[in-house]
């Protein structure tokens, strides 16, 4: 392992060596044989992790730009967006649709908990929205949308369900082919980044449109972009030897290995396996009285949003953690200084998981608690072989 710290953020996440190797070869031209069959078996892949017989697009960007292909190719100047909002993230739709002179609508959970499937069928019922956003993880707060309670709601009401899995996609199961209650009624648009759960270094933005997307692209009439506009990428998506603009060669190689582990891994154990991290970190903090903000059934597989101990400071915490090579976040907005945030995602391993537990207990004795760290590691091995029995 060439890494020297651990990064336990919501993203970037940990990279192993493979996909090093890979991020450092030979540089080719964008249009050379060589090149191009790696990019299209990284669009296969991508296209076989979200099961989508739609249009996948792997584009230099961020997850900001992946919300924004998303947005600009499905909903108009002037039509109606419903944001589910349960943080930061989700709000980032308000501007985005703003920006655009999409009429936005915006229903807002409190921190750590979720808008109740009540109020969005309220919302639904008195408006013709055109899409919805919801957030698969915020990873501001740690809460998971559950979208088997949502994705029926919206599509009874003939909304398109845009699913922000930035935090989410390769670790929470998102399934394009699975139905919600009725044959048509799927997730119709996801989109992610290469840096949080997929675990390749940041700069890629992944969007998967189904049919339904697809025509609603096909009846607007132009879209304000240029670089986002899917139409001049699908092209490209189906033909990697053609261009429109240059991809990033050397992070669709790394994207391509981080892919193949995902896939060899296999969508199902990654769901359980992050569903058992998310438990078994928050079980082990629990022992030192640390509780996460999320309540633990709403709460993200991915990411966890962990209030202090009364007295315990943000700055001095996190510093000498990073001492010990370990990386956590602090948290946004009117959190800040009364949490952290800890991701267990994509390659981190659980004996990295262990091993952070272990060093958060040191740390927390060193600021004057006294706190059992075999206690907490016990926690966490506990939950960890319930989830994965
Ligand atoms: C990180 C994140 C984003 C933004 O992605 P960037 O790559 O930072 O642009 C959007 N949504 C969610 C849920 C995220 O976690």
């Amino acid at each position: 392992m060439r890494n020297t710290e651990m990064l336990l953020i919501p993203g970037p996440t940990p990279v192993v060596d493979s996909i090093y190797d890979a991020l450092a070869e030979e540089t080719r031209s964008h249009t050379d044989s060589r090149f191009v069959a790696i990019y299209r078996s990284a669009i296969e892949k991508t296209r076989e992790m979200l099961n989508t017989d739609g249009e996948v697009f792997v584009i230099s960007g961020s997850g900001t730009l992946a919300m924004e292909m998303a947005l600009v190719n499905t909903v108009s100047s002037g039509e109606k967006l419903l944001v589910i909002s349960q943080g930061y993230f989700g709000d980032r739709f308000i501007q985005l649709g703003k920006a655009f002179g999409i009429q936005v609508e915006v229903l807002q959970a409190e921190w750590g908990k979720r808008v109740s499937p009540e109020e969005v069928e309220k919302r639904l019922a008195v408006g013709e929205f055109k899409a919805v956003t919801i957030t698969h993880a915020d990873t501001s707060t740690g809460v998971a949308a559950d979208l088997d309670v949502l994705v029926p709601v919206i599509k009874e009401h003939g909304a398109l369900v845009i699913l922000d899995g930035v935090c989410a996609t390769a670790a929470m199961e998102e399934d394009m082919s699975k139905t919600y209650g009725a044959p048509d009624y799927k997730i119709d648009v996801i989109l992610t980044g290469s840096q949080k759960a997929i675990g390749v270094p940041p700069g890629l933005a992944i969007v998967a449109f189904n049919q339904s997307a697809l025509a609603a692209r096909q009846k607007i009439k132009g879209v304000p972009a240029y670089y986002c506009d899917i139409y001049n990428w699908i092209p490209i998506m189906n033909d990697p030897s053609k261009y429109f603009a240059t991809p990033p060669v050397n992070l669709i190689y790394a994207y391509d290995e981080g892919m193949r582990l995902v896939l060899a891994e296999g969508m199902d154990e990654r769901y359980k396996r992050h569903e058992a991290y998310g438990k078994g970190v928050r079980a082990a903090l629990k022992e030192y009285g640390m509780r996460a903000l999320a309540e633990e059934d709403v709460a993200a597989a991915t990411l966890s949003c962990i209030l202090y101990p009364d007295g315990l400071n943000d700055a001095a915490f996190r510093a000498a953690l990073a001492e010990k090579g370990m990386i956590v976040s602090g948290a946004l907005a009117h959190l800040a200084g009364k949490a952290f945030r800890i991701g267990h995602m994509g390659n981190t391993t659980a004996q990295m998981l262990e091993k952070a537990i272990v060093l958060i207990g040191e740390t927390m004795n060193e600021l004057g608690y006294n706190v059992d760290s075999s206690k907490a590691t016990a926690r966490f091995n506990e939950a960890i072989s319930l989830c994965t029995k």
